[in-house]
């Protein structure tokens, strides 16, 4: 793929001695350069690759009033010779994309997506390190930039990637909270996007729960709170018995592309599957009885993360510690593949 449209405005010089790579907190230090792209004049122009630094929009931009904005993330890899590879980039592609136009934003071309984020790695290509857990974090985005204040679609845009180098981390055991009264997305609206938006509107419940003890609150539907449905930042599956089981996406829930692998490996690996809609009455019902043998959240960020236990209408508890677990089976076949260890059968690995 020719890169020829990037524009590439180099660094005077580079701040990586000034990280510790064995101490990084997530999200927080970002690489050397950014990828910045304007939409003006019905266009997507000057894709840029640049030194990381501030930038200027105005106050009056729509990002900052109506929070016309977009995300995606996801992360490369890099191997024991130097390779770096993305785990199914096509897929954050097309669903920025899908975000975006439900939020009336213009359609990213692919060309720049795929162009700039590779040029953007190559450049900052000594920030990815080796070992499996590290890995570069993918932040791309779009925000709303046009400088005018009403309450209508803008019409010019900042399409930006920065990279935040990341590092493998334990985040301890997770106790999460069934929400009983407030939610996270509605039919109709747009919890399926990736918009700005749906995670502000989680941190206030969450930061309840946090108070309780909770780390985390698992969404139900936002009508009758009865059944299960995600995580916020992450999808959500059941093991009752041996059966692995997630609800089906809809307009309320992301549609992960770590679920959906989840559910491929699933497939074929003779892990008995089933997509349908998980009442908090049966989960509590399967606690109780012993059925229940894990709970685990899949998103890029953790990859898998095992769910320690669970709180619904006042009553509390724990899940098994288990010697297999799903969660590890899933946990090590997708790394594998990330990390180039394993086959990919998928063709889920993109090389940079
Ligand atoms: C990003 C996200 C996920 C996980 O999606 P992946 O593609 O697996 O990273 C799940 N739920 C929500 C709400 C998300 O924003």
């Amino acid at each position: 793929m020719s890169s020829s449209n990037i524009k590439i405005i180099p660094i005077q010089q580079s701040k990586i001695d000034s990280v510790d790579f064995n101490n990084l907190t997530f999200g927080t230090v970002f690489s050397d350069y950014m990828f910045e792209c304007d939409y003006k004049d019905g266009a997507w122009q000057n894709p840029t690759v640049k030194p990381y630094e501030n930038i200027s929009v105005a106050p009056s931009a729509r990002v900052f009033h109506y929070g016309q904005a977009v995300f995606e993330g996801m992360k490369a890899y890099k191997d024991d010779n130097d390779a770096i590879f993305l785990f199914r980039p096509e897929e954050n592609y097309e669903r920025i994309n899908k975000s975006s136009e439900r939020l009336a934003i213009p359609a990213f071309p692919k060309d720049y997506f795929f162009n700039g984020l590779t040029e953007l790695l190559k450049l900052d290509k000594d920030w990815i390190k080796k070992g499996v857990g590290n890995s570069m974090y993918i932040r791309p985005f779009v925000i709303a930039t046009q400088p005018a204040i009403s309450a209508s679609p803008a019409d010019e845009y900042k399409f930006m990637i920065i990279l935040s180098p990341a590092q493998a981390y334990y985040a301890g055991e997770v106790r999460v909270l069934f929400a009983e009264e407030y939610s996270r997305a509605a039919d109709g609206g747009v919890g399926f996007a990736k918009a700005a938006g749906n995670y502000a509107a989680q941190f206030y419940p969450t930061k309840l729960a946090n108070e309780k003890g909770f780390q985390q609150i698992i969404w139900t539907d936002a009508n009758s709170h009865e059944y299960l449905e995600e995580a916020g930042t992450m999808n959500i599956f059941f093991r009752v018995g041996d059966t692995l089981i997630t609800t089906p996406n809809n307009d309320r829930i992301l549609d992960g592309i770590t679920r959906k692998s989840v559910i491929q490996l699933a497939k074929d690996n003779d892990i008995n599957l089933e997509i349908r809609r998980i009442s908090v009455a049966e989960i509590k019902e399967a606690a109780k009885n012993g059925s229940l043998k894990e709970i685990f959240g899949s998103g890029t960020a953790t990859v898998i993360n095992p769910i320690a236990g669970f709180s619904h209408g006042g009553e509390e508890f724990e899940l098994p510690k288990l010697d297999t677990s799903y969660a590890s089976f899933f946990k090590e076949k997708l790394m594998n593949i990330q990390y180039n260890i394993s086959e990919d059968p998928y063709g889920w690995r993109f090389k940079i």
